[in-house]
């Protein structure tokens, strides 16, 4: 079997729990103690893995903040943002109807609270046109927060644009880099954003880290306020006691991704490159949804025509591991919001999967195992 759902979760690298070993078996202190030795290796351990998120995005070292993920990250952002509101009057958000549910949720639930909040589709190859963006901006917009990479179907949003062009506006511009962080390196280190929200999870490293990045270009404080109460850490911005290994394996991670994502994109690419050849050789009737030009090398959502997606994972999860919508929808079956925004017909939605790996997945055993599943698609059709 072959595990293709790496942007619900990428495993674990070996030389980042190796890493993380080294640092659990060693006596682990409070990073924030400051009256023993303990306390101060463990700060020492924290502050590295920061250089290295700060050297992975070509950053200062205290933009970095960490939290348990991209979840928290987005909330912190968009639920923060309400004590600058109060300050400033704004109560505008423009976001894009494809986001994740981390971001989602929390907009739903800033509307119920008042908020006004535009939610652009996207064009029928995934992408949300800049121009859209811009035509929704008002006086009273304190946010544009749109994704890099959209996790269902990889697709390329244009991020550069708009940041380049809200960086004189009075507006702050935040990136869900979930899936981009540690591969689109060169793009995410000349990005102008304000904002930026990562999982450690997503690039080998643990489950249950990552980081909100506040950049300081236009704002000496972080224009976010907590949103939970408690010790001094972070700044303040995410308090409780920072678990030392995690955040030190989150380092690891973007110090492998550093010296590697340039030789992770070539392989990412070679798989890609299997999987369409052996589709299009395969004689199954398919559509690859999104357009290529604009997609990550490590996805591809892909529709067999007249072929229920819930069916043929359930039929071929032996084969590989894959998935259909977002991970948090797939223990319910209910279609894809992102292809139902980008405007597809419900049983091309209803017959779509995605598959998404990563440099260390093994193209023979792709090879393999997809091969079956394509078997199995010809002989449904
Ligand atoms: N944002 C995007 C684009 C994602 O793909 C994900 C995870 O799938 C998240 C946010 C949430 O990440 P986490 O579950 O690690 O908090």
């Amino acid at each position: 079997s072959v595990y293709l759902d790496y942007n619900a979760s990428a495993p674990i690298d070996s030389r980042v729990l190796d890493y993380m070993v080294e640092i659990y078996k060693g006596t682990l202190g409070n990073a924030d103690s400051r009256t023993h030795d303990f306390g101060e290796t463990s700060r020492q351990v924290v502050e590295k893995a920061r250089n290295e998120v700060a050297n992975l995005l070509s950053i200062k070292k205290d933009e970095v903040f960490f939290t348990s993920g991209a979840t928290e990250s987005n909330n912190i952002v968009l639920l923060g943002l309400k004590e600058y509101t109060e300050l400033t009057g704004k109560k505008h958000i423009i976001t894009s109807s494809i986001e994740h549910k981390a971001i989602l949720e929390t907009t739903k639930h800033l509307q119920q609270l008042g908020f006004k909040v535009d939610y652009v589709a996207p064009e029928r190859d995934g992408r949300v046109l800049p121009e859209k963006v811009f035509n929704l901006l008002r006086k009273d917009t304190l946010l544009v927060s749109i994704m890099h990479v959209n996790n269902e179907t990889g697709a390329i949003q244009p991020v550069q644009e708009i940041g380049n062009y809200l960086f004189d506006k009075d507006v702050f511009f935040h990136v869900d880099a979930t899936q981009s962080f540690g591969k689109l390196v060169d793009e995410l280190r000349v990005l102008k954003y304000d904002m930026l929200s990562m999982s450690a999870h997503k690039l080998g490293g643990p489950q249950g880290i990552g980081a909100l990045i506040l950049k300081k270009k236009r704002y000496k404080l972080p224009p976010v306020k907590n949103i939970m109460y408690g010790g001094p850490q972070e700044h303040g911005v995410r308090p409780g006691t920072t678990p030392v290994a995690l955040v030190a394996g989150l380092g690891k991670a973007c110090e492998l991704a550093v010296s590697e994502y340039k030789e992770n994109a070539e392989k990412c690419c070679a798989i890609r490159n299997c999987l369409l050849q052996m589709l299009k050789e395969s004689g199954t009737s398919y559509q690859i949804n999104g357009n290529l030009q604009y997609c990550v090398p490590n996805t591809l959502n892909i529709c067999f025509d007249g072929i229920s997606s819930e069916a043929l994972m359930l039929a071929t999860k032996q084969y590989c591991s894959i998935s259909n919508g977002s991970a948090c929808n797939s223990h319910s079956y209910s279609p894809s919001y992102v292809l139902t925004a980008m405007g597809l017909p419900e049983e091309q939605i209803e017959s779509s999967i995605r598959v998404s790996w990563g440099a260390l997945t093994d193209i023979q055993l792709v090879q393999i195992e997809f091969g079956r599943l394509l078997e199995y698609v010809k002989g449904m059709q």
